[in-house]
């Protein structure tokens, strides 16, 4: 039923959202995407938006997002201003935290891999006993066949994953036993960051723990980079 120039006018702005990335790529491009001229969907849950050479990759979440959050991806990427482009990167890392981008379903460790986890959670025992007069709460320890870069993460309680250690099952059959604890006790000291109620990080607070529980300090070893989210 058409009701006259009104309702036309609200049909032009109903448009249904995207279900490819080239209907995504023509979403942004009519709200002033200009510089991209492909789009990839990922699914990688650590980079939510990315561009570079003509080229964005967005997660694939972003395409069930309004579209104020379609805008900021287009601030994100032609923003004039840093400040533009940091409202614009605060805005979809916020779309992002209320769910909108499903979390990939958390690996599982490999059945083979479970007589390292069996030693990594007894020497993560042994380490608090040792290290942290016990104070630590015993976490789920990991071996994980997808970290590459990484030695290893811990993942705080957030976002709906749950609290968990991760050593690079690469780093351990790379580097040996006695470097994979030291990554462990690495990971031990952000666990602590974290059950004292303070940012895990590499900062100050960090650096004297790790001295205090004798972790190779961080500056001489890189051990796990911040996750990257946007940019
Ligand atoms: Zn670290």
């Amino acid at each position: 039923m058409r009701r006259g120039a009104d309702s036309d006018q609200l049909e032009l702005a109903v448009v249904p959202p995207p279900r490819t990335a080239d209907d995504l790529l023509a979403a942004l491009r009519a709200l002033g995407l200009r510089r991209i001229a492909r789009c990839t969907l990922t699914r990688n849950r650590t980079v939510m938006v990315s561009f570079g050479d003509g080229e964005i990759r967005v997660h694939e979440g972003y395409l069930a997002a309004p579209e104020p959050v379609l805008r900021a991806i287009v601030t994100f990427v032609e923003g004039r201003t840093s400040t533009d482009r940091r409202a614009a990167r605060q805005a979809l890392l916020a779309a992002a935290v209320v769910s909108r981008v499903e979390p990939r379903p958390p690996e599982r460790t490999h059945p083979d891999d479970e007589p390292l986890v069996a030693r990594l959670t007894a020497t993560h025992r042994r380490l608090n006993a040792e290290r942290f007069g016990g104070a630590l709460a015993s976490v789920p320890v990991r071996v994980s066949r997808r970290m590459r870069s990484r030695l290893g993460h811990y993942v705080p309680a957030a976002q709906g994953m749950p609290v968990e250690i991760v050593i690079s099952r690469r780093h351990i059959r790379r580097d040996g036993w006695a470097d994979a604890e030291d990554t462990l006790l690495h990971e031990m000291v952000h666990q602590w960051q974290d059950e004292s109620g303070l940012l895990v990080d590499h900062r100050a607070a960090f650096r004297r723990k790790a001295r205090e529980v004798g972790a190779t300090p961080s500056a001489k070893r890189i051990v796990d980079q911040p996750r990257r989210l946007a940019g």
